[in-house]
């Protein structure tokens, strides 16, 4: 009999809950929030840590989504960028 059926199974990890962290996305221009929706997404595999702005805490990311994006006010196109995992 063996006796190495303890703890975790192996390969079955914890599934973590997804954890996108988005930023108020502003206009660097005018300053409003109001933005037409996302068009053109790209992604790009990139893992790393970031500090969260808000927490001051790490935060692993393993991809940067950029989306297109433009400014209801003032016309103004910018790209929103995420960092997901
Ligand atoms: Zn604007």
């Amino acid at each position: 009999m063996s006796t190495k059926q303890r703890g975790r199974p192996p390969g079955k990890s914890t599934v973590s809950k997804i954890d996108v962290t988005v930023e108020l996305s502003r206009c660097q221009n005018c300053g409003s929030t109001d933005r037409t929706p996302y068009e053109g997404t790209t992604q790009q595999e990139c893992q790393g840590t970031r500090t969260d702005p808000a927490t001051g805490r790490e935060i692993a990311f393993t991809k940067i989504v950029r989306r297109r994006t433009c400014c209801k006010a003032c016309g103004q196109a910018r790209i929103d960028r995420t960092y997901e995992k």
